[in-house]
Parts: structure tokens; sequence; C-alpha cells
């Protein structure tokens, strides 16, 4: 073969063995079998070992691992990777196309229904059409980059089919499937390592190795849900609807999910949903919804979005699954603020699909209400992200050898005297049985706070009132221990889990969570069971973790009432630490969202000594707040239409202008459009704009706006 026909070899064996790739995985072929692709790759492989001048560049297409990471690197995400409000009944469907329809006044729209894969959210860039960028969701604003473990990810095109877009960015789910679950699990405990309660968290657990080798190792699958864009390219994909998306990604080689739907009525959604529900337990994935949004995508962004979710889009959780199984014994959980929680044990029970051996009783209350014993058969259930609890004591089982369970008068912990008093609402755990209010469900229903993951950061700000039982002991070591988990958490040092801090804490390596900044490998490598690897990844972790946002770092201090979004507001407000460290209780007080009784907890907190020398000894051990730019809101809600030739600036530069200051861009003028940003020969938008009395602006005009 000379040079061109090798050249030609190299391109069509690319080609073909990308089409088996997606045959094989994406469209489940089995006609096509491995060794046909293995005999192609090893084909092309060797051609580009011998004519290194064919190879591709950037992105080697056998996915080859890379050398293990030392961290992941934070990304910002262009456009915000927002959650979704969950809903639990067709009424709440209802209710929601209720508010739609008011805010869209007379316009037509319909509805597309989708399956909702259990697993890790991630965004994928494509540039030219090659895989550029994936990053983890994290906060929404800023991700992790996994950019190497993506890439092992046979489902992920490395390549699209059409390199026509020069900027695509793509969102999707990494999940992990049922049987690779179990494989999974069943090596994990012959080799001694921890099993993976459920398919989200061993995904979870995959894709947060720093060693690309792993992440090849477990098997993962990529399901794309959507095709994000700085809102400006619909007309240029050609995208009117959502559901145009889901067959623009199939064609650019992506597996979608099957369990789709275009319909035109709530009813039919409805029917869907069912229709869908049913097959749920047989699919070889876990699912824990369906997500319904509203298909006409020029609606989206005049329904914008409230709080971190869209209007446009929600999310139907079916109902949660249960099963039977027999209460061992009851333990107490001592809680950040000493509340204790009654804990019922059992043996190892598969439930939504998740395999639990412990679920709340909430408190006391609920055991008498309830009348539960030690020794009864109970149905346990566990929905989603929610905590699993027991609900109901099926009596016909009893044997007469069931015991009662009574408060115990001293803590379990440090043998301090135990207290009956009205409960404290104790701002939540991102982990653990955190303490819930029985009533938890219908603080669920209709929150719009109520996100897909971490259902409870919010929990704060809720109001319930009941009686509870405390440790008195300010110093109990439970309490201090649930403090260090939350702090951990919330500083994203997930390298440790309960079972090292214990650790730490017993050695004596620590004696609060400002220490953990000072530890050097030594400290750890001596220790027995700790190997020099596992020492490593903790020390590294833990410095890369240094840096964090502000309001990530007032979250961390665990003032109690202060959830996620109270720290976000508290962030926003204060701009710095030194501000909020100051601030006078009227000024708390006064900031929106924030009521009496989180305000005063929030003064209490920086008006005493001992919190404040910890705040100082973080400090003087490396930590370091990062302070966000303060982002200009001088746009805020308002919706601009463009039209006509810029002068000053490109088109798509003046959009991203518009979005960073809080603005919308919409792509027709309606009644609702506040500004039409005119430039040269502006045509029948101008007109449009004209009629119905909207505001028309220049370029220079809207520059001054900023
Ligand atoms: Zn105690």
């Amino acid at each position: 073969m000379n040079n061109l026909e090798i050249k030609n070899r190299i391109e069509k064996l690319r080609r073909e063995i990308s089409r088996l790739r997606s045959e094989y995985h994406i469209n489940n072929n089995p006609k096509v079998t491995d060794d046909i692709y293995e005999s192609l790759s090893r084909e092309l492989h060797n051609l580009e070992g011998e004519y290194p001048e064919y190879k591709e560049k950037e992105n080697s297409l056998d996915r080859v691992a890379g050398a293990p990471l030392a961290k992941f690197e934070k990304v910002n995400h262009k456009i915000r990777m927002t959650s979704l409000n969950d809903v639990f009944s067709k009424d709440e469907i209802v209710d929601w196309e209720n508010r739609i329809k008011k805010l869209l006044l007379k316009k037509d729209f319909s509805y597309f229904c989708e399956l909702k894969l259990d697993g890790l959210s991630a965004s994928l860039i494509y540039e030219n059409g090659i895989f550029t960028r994936g990053a983890t969701r994290g906060d929404g604003y800023i991700g992790e980059d996994i950019t190497e473990n993506l890439k092992m990810i046979n489902s992920v095109p490395l390549k699209l089919k059409s390199s026509h877009y020069d900027y695509l960015e793509i969102r999707g789910e990494v999940i992990m499937k049922r049987k690779v679950w179990e494989e999974l699990n069943k090596k994990q405990e012959k080799e001694g390592k921890p099993t993976f309660a459920n398919t989200r968290n061993a995904a979870a657990g995959s894709l947060r190795q720093l060693d690309p080798q792993i992440a090849k190792e477990r098997n993962l699958d990529f399901f794309a849900w959507d095709i994000a864009q700085l809102g400006i390219k619909n007309e240029e994909l050609g995208i009117k609807k959502h559901s145009d998306e889901h067959s623009l990604l199939r064609k650019l080689g992506f597996q979608v999910s099957s369990y789709e739907k275009k319909v035109d009525t709530i009813d039919n959604v409805f029917k869907f949903i069912e229709e869908v529900g049913e097959k749920r337990a047989s699919l070889p994935y876990g699912t824990d919804g369906m997500v319904v949004s509203i298909n006409e995508t020029d609606l989206h962004s005049i329904l914008g979005i409230v709080g971190k979710a869209p209007r446009y889009m929600i999310a139907y959780k079916y109902k949660a699954e249960r099963a039977t199984t027999v209460i061992s014994h009851i333990s107490l959980n001592v809680g950040r603020t000493g509340v204790l929680t009654p804990l019922a044990h059992f043996k190892p029970t598969l439930v939504a699909g998740s395999i639990i051996s412990k679920a709340t009783l909430h408190n006391m209350d609920q055991i008498e209400r309830l009348d539960i014993r030690v020794g009864d058969t109970v149905v346990i259930q566990k929905a989603g992200d929610v905590i699993p609890e027991v609900v109901e004591v099926l009596f016909g089982m009893r044997t007469g050898k069931e015991k009662k369970f009574k408060m115990l008068d001293f803590c379990p912990v440090c043998d301090s005297k135990i207290e009956k008093k009205s409960k404290i609402r104790e701002s939540p755990m991102s982990n653990g049985l955190a303490e819930l209010p029985s009533s938890k469900k219908n603080l669920l229903r209709g929150d719009p706070r109520t996100l897909r993951r971490g259902a409870f950061s919010d929990f704060a700000s809720e109001s319930t009132s009941s009686v509870a039982y405390y440790c008195i002991n300010k110093h109990c070591p439970a309490r201090a221990m649930r403090s260090l988990q939350h702090f951990v958490n919330a500083f994203e040092i997930y390298e440790i889990g309960p079972k090292v801090l214990e650790r730490l804490k017993d050695e004596g390596l620590i004696s609060d969570a400002s220490d953990l900044f000072i530890l050097e490998n030594a400290d750890l490598s001596g220790l027995s069971r700790f190997g020099e690897k596992s020492a490593e990844n903790i020390i590294s972790s833990i410095e890369s973790h240094k840096k964090i946002i502000f309001w990530r770092f007032i979250y961390a201090l665990g003032i109690i009432h202060v959830g996620e979004q109270t720290s976000r507001d508290l962030a926003n407000h204060f701009k710095d630490l030194n501000s909020l460290r100051k601030a006078k209780l009227e000024e708390i007080n006064n900031i929106e969202n924030i009521g009496p009784k989180v305000s005063e907890s929030i003064y209490n907190f920086f008006n005493e000594s001992h919190n404040l020398d910890f705040i100082e000894k973080l400090l003087k051990n490396g930590v370091c707040i990062q302070y966000e730019k303060i982002k200009n809101n001088s746009l805020s809600g308002k919706i601009f239409v463009l039209t006509g030739t810029l002068s000053t600036m490109p088109r798509d530069d003046v959009k991203k202008k518009i979005i960073e200051n809080g603005g919308r861009v919409s792509s027709s003028v309606s009644k609702n459009t506040d500004f039409l940003l005119a430039g040269d020969e502006a045509g029948s938008k101008y007109k449009e704009a004209e009629k119905l009395g909207i505001k028309i602006i220049s370029e220079q005009e809207f520059l001054k706006m900023l």
C-alpha cells in the first residue's frame, strides 16, 4: 500500500470501529461480536504504530487509561446545571400544569416524558466533534473534571458522528447496570473490600476514582438526555423541541433511553408514567422517576428557573418500594445537636434496589404510635434518597415474644443524662442518618427546594415541632463526631469517611476539624491498616480542599438551622467573613428568607468565643476562603430579543453578557419581552416590537445597562 492507501485504510478502520462500537454498545446488536471489533482495533493500533503521522493527535480512539490523577480539577459550568423539583402524585402534576398555563397565557404547548435513570449527572463538552471535557454536576455552578474517567466509558463517544458543530455541551447520566453492580459487589466481597449499597453509589464510587484504569474496569454506562446551549444555538441546531434534542443526540452517536414519549395532555402524561412504572422493576438499570417537560424549547426561557430548578421541567417520583423484615434490635443515634434518633436494625434486606440493614424510627412518638417492638415483622420503605423508614407493623406475625423499646436514661455514647424537651430543628447532615421529622413526606411535597439529590439539604428552614430526647452533654463524643462528618462533607473531602474520622479522633491526631489541615503523611502512614497510598490520598485530598468557596465555608461551620441555601443567602449578602462575623442581629434578620429563629442562631454562633477561636484556627491552618466574583444582577429577570446586525461585538457575546448579568434571551418577540436590542437592518422583529410597544434599544444603550 502506498501512503495514501494507508491513510485511507486507517480512516476506514476508524469509521468501521466506531460504527461497530455504537452497534454493540448503543444499539445492543448481538450480531456484532467482540472479536471482530477487537481484530479491527488491533489492525488500527498496529498501523498507527507504524505510521505515527496518521495517528489522531488529541484523541486516541482506543480507550487507553491515562495515569492516575493527583486530584480532580474544579471546572465552571458555562451553563448552570439545575436540579429538578420532585412531585409525587397526579394532583401535583396537575398543579404544575395549572401554574404553567397561567404563565404561558394562551400559548400552545405539549409535553415530553423521559425515564429518569438513577445515576450521576455529567456534562460533556465536544469541540469540533471531539470529546474534550467532562465534569460532574457539583453544586450546579462548579463541578469536577472527570474527563479521563468518562473516556473509559464505552457508551461515551470520543468522536461525534458529525463534526458539524464547533461546540456542543451534552448532558446525561452515568449509571451502573444492575448486573454489573451485583458482580462488582461479589468481587469486592471476595477481596474484603466494602460493597456498594446500590447502583448509584457504585457508579459514584467508580467515577470518583483518580485512577482511570479503575473507572475502566467498573464497566459504567452513559445515557444522554439533554443538549445544553448558551441559550443561543437553538436555531443553528434546528431544534424547536426537547424531543428534537433527543433525536439529535441519537444521530450524534449517543445512547438515549428508549422510554420516552411526546404527549399532548396531562392525562396521557400520567398514562405513560403508569405504563413505564409497571416495567421498572425488570429494567437492566435503576430508575426512580419520570421527567416531564414542556416540549417546546422556546417556551423554556419564558418559564425560566426558580431557585435551583427550572419551571418547565419536573420529576415525577415513583412510589416508594417496600419490603418486610424482622427488627433484631433498636439503637439510638446521637446527632449533631445531641438529639437521639431510634434506629431499627435488621438483616440486610433488598428494597428499592438498595441493600439496607437499618431504618429510622424517627422518634419515640412514632414508635408508640405504630407500636413497634423488637422482634416485630415490619414493613420498611425506601424512596430515592429518602432515608429508609419503618412504616408498618404486621401484627398478625407476632408470637408474643416481642419486646417494647424503652428510652434510655443515659446516653449510650457518653453516659450523660438524657433529657426530654421540645425538638430544636437541626441543620441537616448530608450523610448518615439525619434526624427527620416524621412528617417529612409532607415537607417534601410541593416544596420547591426539594431536589432530586440531597433532598434534605434545606430542612433547617422548615418548621416542625415535636418532643425529642437529648444527650445533655455538649461535649458528647458522638455529637463531635457528627459535626466532624458534616464538616468534611461540606468541604467535599470525600476520601475521609466516618471510619477514618473515628480512627483519627481515637488516635488523638485531631481534636477538632481544623487539625485535619495540618495532618502529614507520616501521621497517617504509621497507623496500622493505613496503607501508604491511602494515607497519601487522604492528605492530598485535604490539601486540595483547603480552598473553599465562602458559602460552603459557612455551611461547614455547622451553625444550627443553617443549611446549604441559608449559607448561600448569607454569602450573597455579606460578601466576606469579616462582615458576617460582625453582623448585627437586625441585619441578619432583614435578609430575605432568613427568619428570626435562624438569625438568632447565626448571631449567637458568631458571638461565642470558642466558635471564633475555631474559625481563627481554621484560617491559621491554611483554609483559604474563596470569594466568588460579585455578579452583577443589573438585568435580573429581563427578557431580551436580538435583531439585526450588531456592530460592537458578536451576537453570541451579547447573549452571554445578558445571561451573565441575570437576563434571558428569547428568539421571538412577545408581550413578555422586555427589550428588543436592535442592530442595523432590523427586520420583522422590529415591527413586531413596535406593534406590541416593547422598548427598543441600541447597542450603546444596552452597554450602558451593564
Ligand atoms: Zn452523649
